[in-house]
């Protein structure tokens, strides 16, 4: 069974034999989305923030309207800490551009994992190579789950930053942020904590007041919004402190001949005129999670993947990365890698493709993380509201139907 229905998702339905699993990479959309799009240009197009005239109120109170929405999805209590962004890189760069550039000096350092996503790893890496800081990387255990000793020891009163990724998108595994969050603020009282929030905003319960972090990064088109629309949740302290991200309209408070000053938060990291129609549309995607209810979707996933886990581990040549015991299905979420013996993972993709599976294949942009596991690429099946136990069985099939060929059986 599925979470939500197929007939839910346009995609899905004009495509009924097509077995999608590559919801970690982008999720389908479900028709109250596309309907909250196209309803904002029909009914309410306008530049907000902009014009003394009904319709430009109307356009302004939907965009705020929507960051209201998907400020209480994520759990965050004020809405003016969720600044929009184009999605988690762009979330990341704002951090690192802003905060970032202020707060990192010379002899600093920054901690990341060796999970993180290039959005994450690799602004990071840049902020600190241009302040002369040191990059410090924390390592994972044998069974890929992050060694939390080792992340520990490298904090210091020099940590000025720590950039988490709340689920790891090449391997599904959960971090466990109470436990870093404790850690950094005992060790590196300095630092500002970032969690890269691209994988669990779909798939997980989140409440951004309760994590203890300082800055929560997402992506819209990964919970079934918009492509081009996402979000920065920020402690409005910080916020306030920081410097602006980018300049132009709509981010001043007043622009002089020789200096200007800024508007408030959010809006001073707001230039320009907004994706107010993909706010609105991810506030969409926001409302039907939440009529199905996260916590159903996280035990659905759940329930999925330990369908999915040992299906695969089943067949003859195929490796799971990371931990598949009964326990580690507390810490998996959405996506699962895995390698079939003897065969390049772009090859079993395409190999699947003709079954009607899509599966990503490659580094998933965890370059890192492929040296660390000693590959350059691997498969990678995830799921989401609308993945059901025909979508796994479909995978099942097609893996050993390719192990089949590839084997030369
Ligand atoms: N971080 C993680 C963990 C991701 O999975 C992704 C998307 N693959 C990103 C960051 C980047 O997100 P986007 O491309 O939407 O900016």
């Amino acid at each position: 069974m599925t979470l939500a229905p197929r007939a839910d998702f346009p995609l899905l339905e004009r495509h009924p034999s097509l077995h999608y699993l590559d919801s970690a990479a982008t999720a389908q959309k479900p028709r109250v989305v596309l309907d909250a799009i196209r309803a904002f240009y029909e009914e309410a197009n306008a530049n907000p923030r902009r014009g003394a005239y009904a319709l430009s109120f109307e356009a302004t109170q939907r965009y705020w309207s929507a960051r209201e929405t998907i400020a209480r999805f994520l759990g965050a209590a004020d809405p003016e800490c969720l600044v929009f962004v184009r999605g988690t890189t762009e979330a990341m760069n704002l951090v690192a551009a802003t905060a970032g550039r202020e707060g990192i000096s010379a002899g600093d350092n920054v901690v990341v994992t060796a999970l993180e996503h290039h959005a994450s790893f690799v602004t990071w890496q840049r902020a600190t190579i241009e302040a002369n800081a040191q990059f410090r990387i924390a390592e994972l255990r044998p069974d890929l789950t992050l060694d939390v000793e080792h992340f520990a020891s490298l904090l210091d009163a020099r940590t000025k930053v720590v950039a988490v990724t709340h689920v790891s998108n090449a391997l599904g595994l959960v971090s466990p942020v109470a436990e870093l969050v404790a850690l950094v603020r005992r060790r590196a009282p300095r630092a500002m904590i970032v969690l890269d929030g691209a994988q669990s905003a779909p798939h997980l319960p989140v409440q951004f007041d309760a994590l203890g972090v300082d800055f929560y990064a997402f992506s819209g088109h990964k919970l079934g919004g918009p492509m081009g629309i996402g979000g920065l949740l920020g402690r409005k302290a910080l916020l306030e402190t920081m410097p602006p991200y980018q300049t132009g309209g709509d981010m001043i408070e007043s622009v002089g001949d020789q200096v200007s000053t800024w508007n408030t938060v959010p809006f001073k990291f707001e230039a320009g005129t907004p994706n107010a129609a993909d706010a609105v549309g991810l506030a969409a995607a926001c409302e039907y999670l939440t009529g199905l209810g996260m916590a159903r979707v996280r035990a659905h996933e759940v329930a999925l993947l330990r369908a999915l886990v040992p299906a695969l581990t089943a067949i003859e040549g195929v490796t799971v990365h990371g931990p598949t015991d009964d326990a580690a299905f507390a810490m998996r979420s959405g996506a699962v890698s895995f390698e079939l013996a003897e065969a390049h993972p772009h090859d079993l993709a395409t190999i699947l493709d003709q079954a009607g599976v899509a599966i990503r294949a490659g580094h998933h942009c965890c370059q890192p993380l492929m040296r660390r596991l000693g590959v350059s690429a691997t498969a990678r099946a995830s799921v989401f509201v609308y993945s059901g136990e025909a979508d796994v069985a479909a995978l099942a099939g097609a893996v050993r139907h390719a192990r089949a060929v590839f084997a030369g059986d």
